[in-house]
């Protein structure tokens, strides 16, 4: 753990091991902090931000920007981290290693634009200005399936702001941390502005941030589930949150778009990291006169997805992050089938070559999906892209709301009208219109209705540890 710019060791000494998710490998161990380790961290960062609040957005910006060049850098030894820990194939690894340095290299520059205003008053003696402010400490708590990414789409800005953090990475995950952390070190951000805690068990690092007075905000990137849990125990003590939780997202294709096109594109999306992101499409929606070319492309598509340890070349589907992952896919899967879908391809956990070592379930499709089944329901989080059709605009529109989940939508159609119609109706807080990656550092992310609150990346997402001050001046 990297507390006050010292790492060490959990208060009792426990520690906990990491293993590849692809082989069943113990990776190493780290330490596993508790309340204790956790309490000491938030001091240290509460007395950072004495005097890390008073830099200059310029002194700010200039560490951020030497972390950027170091992760770029490293980005290969990142890269090859990652996949052994997280099992997303190596490629994916170096890509979300670039987008994790982007926030990095985005905020150092968004540092210096944290405006303020003047405001005409009402009285002529008068003046009002307004300045902002840096909340305070920061509690962050991340996931595993973008293991560094996530870690610095929060760091990043907060530093930016003007706010000391302490993270909690995810369980499974750990040494991904650790090994930004040292990026952090190295690029002499002054002690007690960032802290690492790593443990096995989340919940007393949680209740401590929510708890703790000295906190100012907690931001939460992880299931629906925590997400309201916490922000629950926020909201006790009057903590501001951003969260950015599940998603349900809907992909529709109408019937003027290119069948085989869109089905390339949800080859593409739906697979990525396993299914295990949050955008990712869960309910494929298809005008039935195209339904058809759609499919097989699709199937053609997935039948040659290569399943495997993500350091082999070749291999586009990793393992899934553990057993009740596979539990969960498989169960929907079976629910699916049982209640009438047909099983394009996969279907099955995938065990050969020593793929039983790690978490495997095959690239599967699904056609003739219905609202009866789980999987029209939950979110899967797995390789599984379940086929539904629909016949009308307005049909399809009330399906894709019909969710309590508002992360992300896609959209194909060549029609612009439509494409306005189905952007300004969909409740959803991202929407890929012809386009499967709507996300950069730049970009505002984050969902509507369960899916969160709050947004990360671009100008808003500085403005989430950031706090309004009026001044008025009589003069
Ligand atoms: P998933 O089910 O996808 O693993 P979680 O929401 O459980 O999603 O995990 C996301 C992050 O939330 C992880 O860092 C995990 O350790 C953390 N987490 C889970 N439960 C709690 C809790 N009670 N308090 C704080 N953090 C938690």
């Amino acid at each position: 753990m990297y507390i006050n710019g010292q790492w060490c060791e959990a208060a009792d000494n426990s520690r906990f091991p990491v293993s590849n998710p692809a082989t069943g490998d113990i990776l190493g161990d780290v330490p596993n902090g508790g309340r204790d380790d956790v309490k000491k961290a938030i001091d240290a960062a509460a007395d950072a931000f004495k005097s890390w609040s008073k830099t200059t957005a310029y002194q700010r910006s200039q560490f951020l920007y030497r972390a950027y060049t170091l992760m770029i850098e490293k980005k290969e030894h990142l890269a090859v981290t990652m996949t052994s820990e997280q099992g997303k194939p190596l490629k994916a690894a170096r890509n979300e290693v670039q987008y994790g340095a982007d926030f990095l290299l985005w905020y150092a520059e968004e540092a210096k634009r944290i405006y303020g205003e003047t405001l005409p008053a009402p009285r002529g003696d008068q003046r009002f200005i307004v300045q902002q402010h840096p909340v305070g400490v920061v509690g962050a708590v991340t996931p595993w399936n973008y293991p560094i990414s996530m870690l610095t789409r929060k760091i990043a800005p907060a530093l930016a702001a003007g706010c000391t953090i302490v993270l909690k990475p995810a369980e499974s995950t750990p040494l991904c941390a650790v090994e930004m952390f040292k990026i952090f070190e190295e690029a002499g951000i002054p002690e007690g502005v960032v802290n690492l805690v790593t443990a096995e068990d989340p919940k007393p690092i949680g209740d401590e941030f929510i708890n703790n007075p000295k906190i100012a905000k907690l931001t939460f990137t992880g299931s629906t589930n925590v997400g309201k849990m916490l922000a629950q125990g926020a909201a006790a003590n009057m903590k501001r949150v951003s969260m950015e939780l599940g998603g349900h997202a809907p992909f529709i294709v109408f019937e003027d778009a290119d069948p085989e096109h869109a089905a390339k594109g949800v080859s593409l999306v739906k697979f990525l990291n396993t299914g295990q992101a949050c955008i990712s499409p869960n309910r494929i929606f298809v005008h039935k006169s195209i339904a058809e070319p759609f499919i097989e492309t699709l199937e053609n598509r997935v039948r040659r997805m290569r399943g495997g340890n993500g350091m082999e070349d070749g291999i586009s589907i990793g393992p899934l992050v553990g057993p009740g992952a596979v539990e969960k896919v498989e169960r929907q899967v079976n629910d699916a089938v049982e209640k009438g879908a047909r099983l394009v391809c996969g279907g099955h956990r995938l065990l050969d070559d020593g793929l039983d070592r790690g978490h495997f379930y095959a690239p599967t499709v699904l056609a003739d999906v219905r609202e009866d089944m789980l999987i029209y329901r939950e979110e899967t989080f797995g390789p599984v892209a379940p086929v539904l059709t629909f016949e009308s605009e307005d049909e399809v529109l009330e399906k894709a709301n019909d969710t309590n989940y508002g992360l992300a939508a896609y959209v194909y159609t060549p029609n612009i009208g439509r494409a306005f119609r189905m952007f300004e109706g969909l409740k959803f807080g991202i929407i890929g219109i012809n386009d499967i990656n709507p996300t950069a550092a730049a970009a505002p992310f984050g969902g509507m209705k369960e899916s969160g609150l709050g947004r990360e990346g671009g100008h808003e997402g500085i403005a989430e540890y950031l706090e309004t001050k009026l001044g008025g001046f009589s003069i």
